[in-house]
């Protein structure tokens, strides 16, 4: 008896609340950062992509609580490196792929949307505003779309009228990565479970600023300030989640600035939130530097020389080669800085400081060393296949110092020592974030003299080992000096672009 006593009473408050016990939610999403200033081109083939069951491993929280928490229809989830333009026969057929497959979920009560958010395409403006509006003409106005992002996307004003939930990371390097992606889910289903529904206000502010990650890292202020006020927004009782998207500095169209975004069902705090943060970001706006010393490269390795010679314990000096960066959009093969390096005359004596360069593509030179062997002598091509507009390839000559087979992104590597430098060469490009990938190598950058790696801001086991650090303003298709991209296409005003501009207008946009 009591037993249905409690059933009753289950089954009336599930009835209303409008609640839905056990929802049907997809999961779908694109995620590149693509430069329109690299001459590299995306294709499909670029992409690592995931289908149906799959995508589940893509989410290290997915356990089995979750999978009893819904219904899921995963349909496909594709994710590349950062590279050059998205080619738009990959994008359309990602694209239709994803619709297809969604037309067979339906009915769906939500979407778990997760993209990076600055994808650029051949000829298109905004790719993720048109890929969710083609996904909301399948799935239907009502199905409550939750979208995940990078901090360094792109919110345009139709992306935030079609996400209904919207968030991102609050953290540079993106340690909260996962939780983030986990907040934007556990928050979909908590509307679809409660019967909650769509938030009743979603504000949207564009902030007329754009700045490079470099200048935006969560671990130095201003950017550690600003963002450390984003999680307290979503305690108060009206706001869900909040956030703010330093955008991204290599694309080149009007939706290429700064964004905050709030949403909940408090109108009051809603707008006050996100204003206040789109306030507090305006205000730092000129606080804003690069995260490291940032200079020239040959003042970098005069730094450099300067250390090696007062340096109490042996720990690396490392140089950030950012215009190149294969993680933000850099074709990772432009040979500018290596070609300096292997000309300079303090590494041309056997007895030079040790160096690790980090990294050069070279399929010819690679081919060749898998011929000759390890403590072989080999020569062959490399770099500037793809980006040669600021030094041709090289001719790499030197003894394999090591050779490893079968990485996810570079197939193949080799690391061929010239005189004391060490140049990792791959078959594909490759960033160098973790310890493993140099001492699977053979290699030790944290007792090395220096360590030249195609990053801007340190990973964090780099950091750790860094004895100094600089960023050199290196050219590339990521160029971290944004006057010289020449852009075309964002608005105007925009700081620091138009250092002088008037206050812009901070008022949060209500979006339906
Ligand atoms: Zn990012």
């Amino acid at each position: 008896m009591k037993k249905l006593y409690y059933l009753i009473i289950s089954i009336l408050l599930i009835s209303c609340n409008n609640g839905i016990e056990k929802p049907r939610i997809g999961i779908a999403g694109i995620a590149i950062e693509s430069s329109t200033f690299s001459p590299a081109k995306t294709t499909e083939r670029d992409f690592n992509i995931r289908l149906s069951g799959e995508i589940f491993t893509s989410y290290s929280f997915f356990d089995q609580s979750y999978i009893e928490k819904a219904d899921w229809f995963p349909t496909m989830r594709a994710r590349a490196l950062p590279g050059g333009v998205v080619t738009k026969e990959a994008y359309e057929s990602m694209v239709i792929q994803i619709i297809e497959m969604t037309k067979q979920t339906l009915p769906l009560d939500g979407l778990f949307f997760d993209i990076h958010g600055a994808m650029n395409v051949e000829d298109m403006e905004d790719p993720e505003g048109d890929f969710i509006e083609r996904i909301r003409k399948v799935v239907g106005p009502k199905t409550l779309i939750s979208t995940s992002m990078d901090s360094h996307g792109n919110v345009s004003e139709v992306l935030a009228k079609h996400s209904d939930l919207i968030t991102c990371y609050r953290m540079a390097p993106h340690e909260d990565a996962m939780e983030s992606k986990q907040r934007a889910l556990d928050n979909l289903i908590d509307r679809l479970q409660s019967g909650k529904g769509k938030p009743k206000y979603k504000a949207w502010i564009p902030v007329p600023i754009l700045l490079p990650g470099e200048k935006t890292s969560t671990r130095v202020d201003p950017g550690k300030t600003l963002y450390s006020k984003v999680a307290p927004m979503t305690e108060k009782k009206g706001v869900i989640d909040a956030a703010i998207w330093v955008g991204y500095a290599w694309g080149d169209a009007p939706r290429n600035h700064a964004v905050v975004m709030t949403y909940g069902d408090n109108k009051k705090q809603v707008v006050e939130s996100a204003e206040e943060l789109a306030r507090d970001f305006w205000n730092f706006r000129h606080d804003f530097e690069f995260v490291a010393p940032t200079t020239d490269i040959d003042d970098a390795f005069s730094k450099a020389f300067n250390y090696l010679k007062i340096r109490e314990d042996k720990k690396p000096f490392i140089i950030s080669d950012m215009g190149d960066n294969p993680t933000a959009g850099g074709a990772g093969d432009v040979t500018w800085t290596l070609d300096k390096i292997l000309n300079m005359d303090e590494f041309k004596r056997s007895n030079s400081p040790e160096l690790i360069y980090a990294s050069i593509p070279g399929p010819d030179l690679i081919v060749n060393a898998f011929e000759a062997g390890v403590g072989n002598y080999v020569e062959g091509m490399a770099g500037a296949m793809v980006d040669n507009r600021y030094s041709p390839s090289l001719k790499i000559k030197g003894i394999v110092h090591s050779l490893k087979r079968g990485d996810r992104n570079a197939e193949l590597e080799a690391v061929i020592k010239v005189n004391n430098v060490y140049v990792i060469v791959t078959y594909k490009r490759k960033p160098y974030h973790y310890i493993s990938d140099f001492t699977n190598l053979e290699l030790n950058p944290a007792s090395s003299d220096l360590l030249v790696v195609k990053i801007g801001y340190l990973v964090p086991e780099l950091y750790d080992i860094r004895g100094d650090w600089v960023m050199a303003l290196t050219p590339g298709g990521v160029d971290q000096d944004l006057e010289r991209l020449g852009y075309q296409n964002i608005k105007r005003p925009m700081y620091p672009l138009d250092k002088d501009m008037e206050d812009p207008d901070l008022s949060a946009r209500l979006i339906d």
